[in-house]
């Protein structure tokens, strides 16, 4: 026997068709002697239902009356699954995110969790009652409702799992796990058997949208065993979500290309050349509550020299505004900025222990005549950004460089 949490998306649950469908699938896990404890999204499309609403009547919605809004999408999931379990039945009983009490922070509208009493849950696990929680919501210490942030249920499944030690969290979604690529760009894309917590972080965080990337490092951190499932196939293994030791020996070098199109580059010209100029233009970046991803700074000419960034596409105009005054007060040649600009990423573990990976991916990317605005690497990934036209174009040929249409 052992104790699993199973996390259905907002697709999963988005009809009562669907709802029954997943009563269907826990029956037969609890029917194989598990216990089941079941987290709930909202029905597709009713979170961005319910933040219309609010914006019809405040622009900038209160956050705290925000997160009384948005909480209710998965309020309406737990009961309705909780009717579908005992339909087919199963003894069943749902609970709010302040009803099991999850404890967050009082950040409204991103909150973190700080702590989950499981006490209740376990209670009704041992009596052989499916426990259905709402994911994506908790309650601060005052009592006030609080929301995770989009995509958080993925993290109220996790943070569950951590609290009851369960052996394993499913998250099911409306892919049936972690592929090599968007398959809508390479068809041949692969679906992987397993990939490490850390090749996670850097597909999820750079836009590959499968998991919420703080659900994936609260897995890492917790040690939760994670795997990613379609609900809408009864067979599959899915993705393996697992720990670098854990793994084979036989294993790929890369495990995927990840692309992003939301960021956005700046450089500003004829920076002079001397101590303190990167803290005085991104310092002024950072208090405006931008995160900087990329950063490089060229070899001076002359006392001079060209410093480049790139920020989240949503934050462009904003740094373009904070650094206006910046460019007068170091008196820096000028600016030049655009937003079409795409960045794909090499990620794989085994990059560690093989070199030449980098220059392979430069090359096809020469052989096709695409040019390389800004590179950065770290241990497990080289991150290259290009003209957004070519986004395409150029996760195909890595793809293709790589081999990773063909199994490990
Ligand atoms: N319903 C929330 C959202 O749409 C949380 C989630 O689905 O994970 O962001
Ligand atoms: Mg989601």
């Amino acid at each position: 026997m052992a104790l699993i949490v199973q996390k259905y998306g907002g697709t999963s649950v988005g009809s009562p068709e669907r709802i029954q469908n997943v009563a269907k699938r826990v029956a037969r896990w609890h029917g194989q002697g598990h216990q089941v404890v079941v987290v709930v999204s909202a029905m597709s499309g009713e979170t961005n239902r319910l933040i219309a609403l609010a914006k019809q009547l405040q622009d900038q919605p209160d956050p705290r009356e925000l997160d009384v809004v948005i909480s209710t999408g998965e309020q309406v999931t737990i009961g309705l699954l909780a009717m579908a379990l005992k339909e087919v039945g199963l003894k069943a009983r749902s609970y709010t995110g302040s009803q099991v009490r999850i404890v967050t922070d009082s950040a409204f509208t991103k909150a973190r969790i700080l702590k989950i009493d499981e006490q209740l849950l376990r209670a009704d696990l041992d009596e052989g009652t499916v426990v259905v929680v709402a994911g994506f919501q908790g309650v601060d210490e005052s009592g006030n409702i609080t929301t995770l942030g989009r995509g958080g249920s993925d993290t109220t499944g996790v943070a569950l799992a951590a609290a009851l030690k369960a052996d394993e969290c499913q998250i099911y979604t409306d892919v049936d796990g972690v592929y090599t690529t968007d398959p809508r760009i390479v068809p041949e894309a692969r679906r992987l058997s397993s990939i490490t917590f850390e090749e996670m972080l850097e597909l999820a965080s750079l836009g590959s949208k499968v998991l919420q990337t703080r659900s994936v490092e609260f897995a890492g951190k917790y040690k939760v065993r994670l795997r990613v499932l379609s609900s809408f196939e009864d067979e599959g293994e899915g993705t393996l979500i697992t720990f670098e030791e854990d793994r084979k020996m036989e294993q790929a070098i890369i495990s995927g290309i990840a692309f992003s199109r939301d960021e956005a580059k700046i450089t500003i010209l004829g920076v002079p050349d001397r101590p303190g100029i990167a803290y005085q233009i991104l310092g002024p970046v950072g208090d405006a509550n931008v995160d900087v991803d990329m950063i490089v700074q060229n070899v001076g000419h002359d006392g001079l020299t060209d410093f480049s960034f790139t920020v989240h596409r949503n934050d462009y105009q904003k740094t373009l505004k904070t650094l206006e005054p910046v460019i007068k007060h170091i008196q820096a040649r000028g600016i030049v900025s655009g937003d079409k600009i795409a960045k794909v990423s090499v990620v794989g573990v085994g990059m560690r222990s093989h070199a030449g990976i980098a220059s392979t991916a430069f090359r096809t990317l020469a052989e096709e005549g695409i040019n390389i605005e800004m590179i950065s690497t770290s241990e497990i990934k080289i991150s290259i950004v290009i003209d957004e036209k070519y986004t395409e174009l150029a996760v195909r040929v890595l793809h293709k460089a790589f081999h990773l249409e063909q199994p490990v």
